[in-house]
């Protein structure tokens, strides 16, 4: 966000003639500060994050020895799995849908819909078991959702989801999930 943002106001005002040399040189000492205090708020929102004990905290080594190579990288380091690629997105039975990676479960079944996205959706969590934060990954900012208990990623929130319910689409790796039929 802060970025594009910085490259918005570079290209509106630098660029304009009528601007004079030390007005350029505070706009981009500006710039500069507002790019180094977004880089470090940031960092210590990463480091927040990563400081948090889950009640399910494994090691690296532990978690990779448990999930698979897709797993990890979507659970672990905030992957996201091919469009189209999870058989969830056609399961159409009855059950929970709990954490790949410590079983709680995150979201039923009479609250996955059809979203054409490629990934399965749902228009709510079970509340409690999931959290949610905010990632600038592609330079704006998402809802990130993540288990609650041991802190894994799942996908993020977006508001475009069933207007008749809640409005929300809760777009989730499906290798992220593992299916409890009822
Ligand atoms: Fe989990």
């Amino acid at each position: 966000m802060c970025i594009l943002h910085t490259l918005f106001f570079l290209n509106k005002f630098v660029h304009l003639k009528t601007i004079s040399r030390d007005m350029k040189k505070i706009i981009l000492l500006l710039i500069c500060i507002i790019l180094v205090s977004c880089n470090t708020a940031a960092q210590e929102k990463k480091e927040k994050k990563e400081k948090k004990v889950y009640p399910v905290t494994k090691t690296k080594a532990e978690w990779k020895s448990t999930l698979t190579k897709e797993q990890y990288k979507v659970l672990r380091e905030a992957g996201t799995e091919r469009q189209w690629s999870s058989d969830y997105n056609s399961n159409h039975v009855e059950g929970v849908y709990v954490c790949a990676a410590c079983e709680t479960p995150l979201f039923k079944s009479e609250h996955k819909y059809e979203s054409g996205s490629g990934w399965p959706s749902f228009d709510r969590e079970i509340k409690g078991n999931v959290e949610f934060d905010v990632d600038y990954n592609l330079g704006y900012a998402r809802t990130e959702e993540h288990c609650a208990t041991c802190g894994g990623h799942l996908g993020h929130v977006f508001q475009d989801g069933p207007r008749e319910t809640t409005g929300k689409r809760h777009c989730i790796n499906g290798v992220a999930l593992k299916f409890i039929p009822k």
